[in-house]
Formats: structure tokens, C-alpha cells, sequence
């Protein structure tokens, strides 16, 4: 796994051992490159299933690569920690929840969409943009029209009858 102080790929378990009764591996690891060491927890609890690619490539669930989607659509938002902390909770919740071994990443990019759309509309757009450029344009270009009608209202209705 990936090396939290310095990004590197590569990380070796240097130790292994049972923690919780048995109920989790508790793994001692040191990044080949830095020589920082870690630890991590493996449980049953955070088994999460593999996101399918549009491309139909399989890659495992990745926690630090959807908080970090989230937080560059949430750039200089008002939007708290706490809310997006139980945004990407709830979000988890639903992926594990499917019961499925493997979920579309398209569908985890929908979960992502619903939780922004209602923390702050700029990142849901900010978000949506990204996304769906590579998804369907369309969908986007409606969502984008649905949201300037609401957010006008009245203030764009036909100017008079000249
Ligand atoms: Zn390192």
C-alpha cells in the first residue's frame, strides 16, 4: 500500500499479527523509499467491494482518492469537516450495503453527486462537471439547465415584450 508520508507505491509488512480477538490483522509496515513506518488494521468491517470501471477494469474501493475528489469540489466552500466526514460515511454505508462484491464506479459517482447536491451546489457542479464530461454530456448540460431554472426563478423570465 501506498506510503502515507511520502506517496511512494511501495510499503513492506514487516510484522503481522492478530488484534480485537481476531477479529482484525494488525500489520506493521515500512516504506521502501522514505523507511517511515506505519501501521494498519485490516477487518472484515472495511472490506468494501471493487468499483468497475467504465472501461471495465476493476480497482479496489479507494477511501483517500474519494475524500480527496470531494474536498477539491469543496475547495473554499463553506461546508464543514463533520458534514463531509458523514457525507463520505453515508456514502461507504450504501457501497457496503449493496452486498455486492463489485459496484460501477458510475454509481459511486452518483452516491457522490447526491451527498454534494445537498452540502453546496457549487461543488456539486464543481464535481458533476468533472464527472460527467467523461460520462454523458447531456445528463450534465440538463442538470446545469435544472439548476439555473431554479436558482433564477424570475429573474430571467422574458424580458417584457419588446
Ligand atoms: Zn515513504
Amino acid at each position: 500500500m501506498r506510503c502515507p508520508f511520502c506517496s511512494q507505491p511501495d510499503t513492506k509488512v514487516i510484522d503481522s499479527r492478530l488484534a480485537n480477538d481476531g477479529d482484525s490483522v494488525r500489520r506493521r509496515r515500512e516504506c521502501i523509499t522514505c523507511g517511515e513506518r506505519f501501521t494498519t488494521f485490516e477487518s472484515a468491517e472495511l472490506v468494501m467491494p471493487r468499483l468497475i470501471k467504465s472501461d471495465g477494469t476493476r480497482v479496489p474501493f479507494d477511501e483517500n482518492k474519494l475524500h480527496s475528489g470531494i474536498m477539491r469540489a469543496l475547495e473554499k466552500r463553506p461546508v464543514e469537516m463533520e458534514q463531509v466526514e458523514a457525507a463520505i460515511n453515508r456514502i461507504k454505508h450504501k457501497l457496503r450495503a449493496t452486498g455486492d462484491r463489485e459496484v460501477k464506479s458510475r454509481q459511486l459517482g452518483e452516491w457522490v453527486m447526491d451527498e454534494l447536491r445537498g452540502l453546496d451546489e457549487v461543488a456539486y457542479v464543481r464535481f458533476a462537471s468533472v464527472y460527467r464530461s467523461f460520462q454523458d454530456v447531456s445528463a450534465f448540460q440538463e442538470e446545469i439547465k435544472r439548476l439555473q431554472g431554479s436558482s433564477n426563478e424570475k429573474s430571467s423570465s422574458k424580458k417584457g415584450d419588446r
